[in-house]
């Protein structure tokens, strides 16, 4: 990356005292053992295929550290029987009128809102983030079954297109499912992306095998519930539990079609095994995203913005903002503003709103925080928020953090942390901003801040990311349901929402239909004679303009 440090103002470390901590939010709502209590846990499992005797793993509810559930894993037989129970449910549903299937969705998204507390206290006590951060799920899942549930007619119905002879030949373009997808999803955002990207391949007519992340299993199994209680038929979505490594690559085994949200590691073995059976993927993968601030933008948005961007979810979020460019004119003034605001987030895990930030969900995401964070003070750059482990309000939080005078031999600069830290960089021109925001081989997410909207579109067509948010960090193009969104380069291949997020899950095919004369010689026309009249027509067909 260029450097783009030189003159950061050296800003001082702050004191290892209670009084510049994060201060904690209220207590309130009910407590984890409470709200998932073994009886809520037997139901929801149920709804795993696991055979016989199945091994149990232990989850932890990162808030707290108690134990959460027993979860039975299943076996790769267990996967193969999930896709054969998949299969044979399939084709009922297949041949539902799409405004039939589509009817479930919308049913679902009803029931989502009105039943929104239960699925919200088992986010966060599977994921430990903050309730608004668990409700940011609630919301995306909401907008993706009204809008798939609402347009589904239209991107699948038949579409009429002009055939091989004008008139006489009829072409129709089918959109067929594909059968049975195999989805695989992250324990970071587990309702939205166990059932956001299985809502458009149910609505297309196929099947569902999902496998969640263990961790956050009961989430998934939430929404399944909901889903059956909406009208799905129960075996047409399948879940499978159990280790990555081996449960991962027996789905990809089985399936017509593999969904996969993920890191950009684990993505490129799916999309290996995958290619190598001639099945398509699409892979939500990771980032190293970059928020611009420009000299005119309004900068207590930009700074108020910065913080949802860089910090929800405890910036366990694949498009969250990890690095902040910002013109050298503004950069003293915005940084100000960003730090004031970051250090008074108020950190906690009630089930209840009021934190503004949660837990990290795991000891390992804790580590590879508290890593990035260390190795980038040792090798000189400085606090300006943050900085620590919060041990006092439960295993895995830590501070919300902004680094400056942060350098390219740093592994926080480049890699992604998928944690609440963030490093500030300045820029004097745009090409100095545009080449910087680019600099690294991911391509998920990017946002720029100025008050000229125009000025920030332009900028956009120089970013190499599948979204970019003027004037806000992620959610307005991640809600946006109706347009793609995904990743270039390492972030991934393919497309959720819109078009491409429901047609990702479809065969076209192209039914062609001749009429009263063949495409070949007849009527007594030699060979020479019917390649002289349609060497004619094709001049004429291009003089009238046909596509
Ligand atoms: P991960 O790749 O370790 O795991 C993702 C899922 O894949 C889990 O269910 C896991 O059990 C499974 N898995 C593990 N090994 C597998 C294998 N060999 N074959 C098949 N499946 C396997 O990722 P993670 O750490 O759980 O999630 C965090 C990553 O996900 C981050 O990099 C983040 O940026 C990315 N992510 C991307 C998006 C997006 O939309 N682009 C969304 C959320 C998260």
């Amino acid at each position: 990356m260029t450097d783009l440090t030189a003159d950061a103002p050296a800003i001082a470390q702050p004191g290892a005292g209670a009084a510049d901590r994060n201060p904690a939010a209220p207590g309130g709502g009910r407590t984890v053992a409470a709200a998932v209590p073994p009886s809520l846990v037997t139901r929801l499992t149920a709804g795993i295929t696991a055979a016989g005797e199945p091994a149990l793993v232990e989850t932890v509810a990162p808030l707290t550290g108690e134990l959460l559930a027993g979860l039975p894993q299943s076996t790769p037989a267990d996967v193969e029987v999930a896709f054969q129970l998949a299969r044979r449910a399939q084709p009922a549903w297949g041949a539902l009128p799409v405004r039939r299937r589509a009817a479930v969705l919308l049913r679902f998204h009803d029931l989502l809102l009105k039943r929104q507390d239960e699925v919200l206290d088992l986010i966060q006590a599977e994921t430990g983030k903050a309730r608004l951060h668990a409700f940011e799920e609630v919301l995306a899942v909401a907008m993706a079954a009204r809008h798939y549930g609402r347009a589904a007619h239209s991107y699948l119905r038949d579409k009429r297109h002009g055939g091989a002879l004008p008139v006489l030949t009829q072409a129709i373009e089918a959109r067929r499912p594909k059968g049975v997808i195999g989805h695989i999803s992250p324990w970071n955002y587990p309702l939205e992306l166990s059932i956001g990207d299985a809502l458009p391949a149910f609505a297309a007519g196929n099947a569902v095998v999902n496998k969640p992340d263990t961790q956050t299993a009961l989430t998934a199994l939430w929404a399944r519930e909901l889903l059956v209680e909406a009208g799905l038929p129960a075996d047409l979505w399948q879940v499978v539990i159990g280790d990555g490594p081996v449960i991962g690559p027996a789905v990809v085994e089985h399936a017509d079609y593999v969904s996969f949200t993920g890191s950009t590691r684990t993505g490129r073995e799916v999309a290996q095994r995958a290619a190598a059976r001639l099945v398509g993927a699409s892979l939500e993968l990771g980032g190293k995203n970059a928020m611009l601030v420009l000299a005119d933008a309004d900068l207590d948005r930009a700074a108020e913005g910065a913080v949802r961007a860089c910090f929800s979810s405890a910036g366990q979020l694949c498009i969250s903002i990890e690095r902040l460019l910002v013109h050298r004119s503004v950069a003293d003034e915005f940084l100000a503003r960003f730090a004031a605001r970051t250090r008074a987030l108020r950190l906690g895990g009630g089930l209840a709103y009021g934190a503004d930030m949660g837990s990290l969900v795991s000891v390992r995401q804790l580590d590879a925080t508290v890593r990035h964070v260390e190795d980038a003070v040792k090798a000189g750059a400085t606090v300006v928020a943050g900085g620590r482990a919060r041990p006092d309000l439960g295993p895995f939080f830590h501070e919300p953090t902004i680094l400056d005078g942060v350098t390219a031999e740093m592994a926080v600069c480049a890699e992604e942390t998928f944690g609440p830290v963030v490093s500030v960089y300045r820029f004097d021109t745009e090409d100095e901003a545009v080449t910087a925001a680019n600099s690294t081989p991911y391509g998920l997410n990017s946002s720029v801040w100025t008050k000229d909207l125009r000025r920030g579109r332009q900028l956009a067509a120089r970013l190499r990311t599948g979204t970019v948010n003027v004037n806000e960090g992620y959610a307005a193009a991640y809600g946006s349901v109706s347009s793609p969104m995904g990743g270039m380069g390492d972030s991934g291949l393919g497309r959720r929402h819109g078009a491409e997020g429901i047609l990702r899950y479809t065969e076209a095919q192209t039914v062609a239909s001749q009429r009263l004369v063949p495409i070949a010689p007849a009527f007594g026309l030699d060979d020479r004679q019917f390649a002289a009249v349609l060497t004619g027509g094709l001049r004429v067909l291009k003089a009238l303009r046909f596509k």
